[in-house]
């Protein structure tokens, strides 16, 4: 507390301690640098305090603790955001990770879950009902930040993106309010956080429609040597014409990771693997995969009858905290031959062992909702691809940072829009595009009524002039 004091007024430091449930945490804390870290090891900042909410009445004192003493505000939830939007210079970060509640009401097929879950918490409490909300493909991921940018993922075609799903949120303003907002209330803050982000206030809770899935799916990845790679994305183009929404498969460049399960004689080479899970009958599930599965020589097949939540683990390995990352993004309409070949160029000129480039699959469920319905843009998109520089530690990360740059503007004539998810901090021009003029305007008109001094500014920041 004396080292929180000596930077701050240490009389309003002390009013908020006095009643603060969770913990407060500063530069000389012993564990200061434990709760600074966040996923991205590239990103290095130094916040002045720490607040560990542990309820909405901390997130509330903090948001005024905030205003009153004229900080830079960063909220963390998951603390996943790849250019590190969760962690400030100076400042204070407003840390919703120690929030864990959730509540499955298996009769009414609802959940409610607090900011700090993480995707795999939520899957393990849903998923003993066989019940699940489609979220995204790596379970240490902040189940927060992905609603609040839309969340695609796994079972996307089937039953949507997370937003869809979504049915009421619990909120905290930047005058410290609490609100809620569902499709009936505050509808247009509704509107405004399904898919526009951390802009409008610090969410508390969530609230989800459930659906049945699984327990066990079909699913697993199918890999091929890169070489290959312009046969099977051509295959692989005129396959998923034809499949059923229940399949949601992801491309996947990289070299193979020395994982047990995988033979060593594979270990660091480079591949292509169709990744697949079928949100149905299982059986329909080996019916629907086989021409994939039959398609050319696999290296390997691990496509099986699985507890969905073992495959939702299966990229753990691949994303771990503390590498050093670097994403670029862009959804694409479709794979035309150029677009193949750049991609197949591009993979063999992968030099690092854990870097990756992915394409999800999008249509289903994704492109049924209407557009308007929130501020998520990009439900017509073919494709989004992510390009995904991985080192384990500083060394070789420039380079890395390089070739996913080289990768992007190779495919720029090809780009459509881009997930707001997936962008670093790209400027004003990117997150325009990521929601298109008119939806951007619209949610600077939000934010002049939610966030008119723009006191959430550590976001995919929509500002307010
Ligand atoms: C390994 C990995 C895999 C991923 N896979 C997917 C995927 O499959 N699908 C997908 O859609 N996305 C995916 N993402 C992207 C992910 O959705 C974003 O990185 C998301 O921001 C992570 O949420 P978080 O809570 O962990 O983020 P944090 O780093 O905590 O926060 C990210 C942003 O959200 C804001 N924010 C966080 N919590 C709140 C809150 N409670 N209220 C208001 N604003 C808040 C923060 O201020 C910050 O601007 C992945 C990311 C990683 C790192």
């Amino acid at each position: 507390m004396n080292a929180i004091g000596a930077e701050l007024d240490r009389a309003a430091v002390g009013a908020l301690a006095d009643s603060f449930r969770g913990q407060l945490v500063g530069r000389s804390d012993p564990d200061y640098d434990d709760h600074r870290k966040i996923w991205n090891a590239s990103i290095d900042r130094r916040p002045t305090l720490i607040a560990r909410c542990a309820g909405v009445a901390d997130v509330i004192a903090a948001v005024r603790f905030a205003r009153e003493q004229g900080l830079l505000v960063a909220v963390r939830s998951g603390g996943h955001s790849y250019p590190g939007l969760s962690i400030c210079d100076a400042g204070i970060v407003i840390d919703l990770g120690q929030m864990k509640g959730i509540r499955v009401d298996p009769e009414a097929r609802t959940a409610r879950a607090q900011a700090g879950v993480v995707l795999g918490e939520m899957d393990r409490e849903t998923q003993a009902f066989g019940l699940a909300v489609p979220a995204g493909i790596v379970p240490t991921t902040g189940l927060a930040g992905l609603t609040l940018g839309g969340g695609v993922g796994w079972l996307q075609r089937k039953h949507g993106l997370t937003i869809d799903q979504l049915v009421r949120v619990d909120m905290v303003t930047a005058e410290g309010e609490f609100v809620t907002a569902t499709a009936d209330e505050n509808a247009d803050l509704f509107w405004g956080v399904r898919g526009g982000g951390g802009n409008f206030g610090i969410v508390t809770e969530f609230e989800f429609r459930l659906n049945p899935t699984g327990p066990m799916v079909f699913a697993g990845p199918v890999m091929w040597p890169m070489e290959d790679s312009p046969q099977v994305l051509r295959f692989y183009r005129e396959w998923i014409q034809e499949v059923p929404d229940e399949l949601t498969t992801i491309v996947t460049f990289r070299r193979v990771l020395p994982l047990p399960p995988i033979p060593e004689e594979l270990h660091g080479r480079h591949v292509i693997v169709v990744g697949c899970c079928y949100a149905g009958p299982f059986e329909d599930g080996e019916r629907v995969l086989k021409p994939l599965r039959d398609f050319g020589a696999p290296l390997a097949d691990g496509c099986a009858p699985m507890p969905f939540v073992a495959h939702q683990a299966a990229l753990n390995p691949a994303f771990p905290h503390g590498w050093w990352y670097y994403i670029r993004s862009c959804n694409l309409a479709e794979l035309n031959d150029e677009v193949i070949d750049t991609l197949a160029d591009h993979g063999q000129r992968i030099v690092s062992p854990v870097t990756v480039f992915s394409i999800y699959q999008l249509g289903g469920a994704v492109a049924r909702a209407g557009e308007d319905e929130a501020a998520f843009t990009g439900r017509d998109a073919g494709h989004l691809l992510n390009i995904i520089g991985i080192t384990r530690t500083g060394d070789g990360f420039d380079a890395e940072r390089e070739w996913a740059r080289g990768l992007w503007s190779a495919l720029e004539p090809h780009h459509q829009n881009v997930y707001v998810n997936f962008l670093m901090e790209e400027g004003e021009e990117r997150i325009r595009q990521a929601y298109g003029a008119e939806k951007y305007d619209r949610l600077k008109a939000l934010k002049r009524t939610y966030d008119p001094g723009n006191f959430f500014r550590l976001n995919q920041n929509i500002t307010p002039d």
